[in-house]
């Protein structure tokens, strides 16, 4: 009897990327220079990302 292989693994949904809080990514506020963590809904867009609020980066903006 054919055993059907077992491919479906499940994907087991990780909050922060898969990474452990602790693992996660940090970075500086450009504006108030306070350590901000990584955060989901920066998870497209880390990169790019210089301040740790939208406050901050208005200000930054003037
Ligand atoms: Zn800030």
């Amino acid at each position: 009897m054919p055993s059907r292989r077992a491919e479906a693994k499940t994907d087991v949904k990780t909050f922060g990327g898969g990474k452990k809080p602790s693992e996660r990514d940090s970075k500086i506020c450009a504006t108030c220079a306070k350590p901000f963590s990584w955060r989901k809904k920066w998870e497209r867009d880390w990169a790019n990302v210089r301040y740790c609020s939208d406050r901050c980066r208005a200000a930054a903006k003037g």
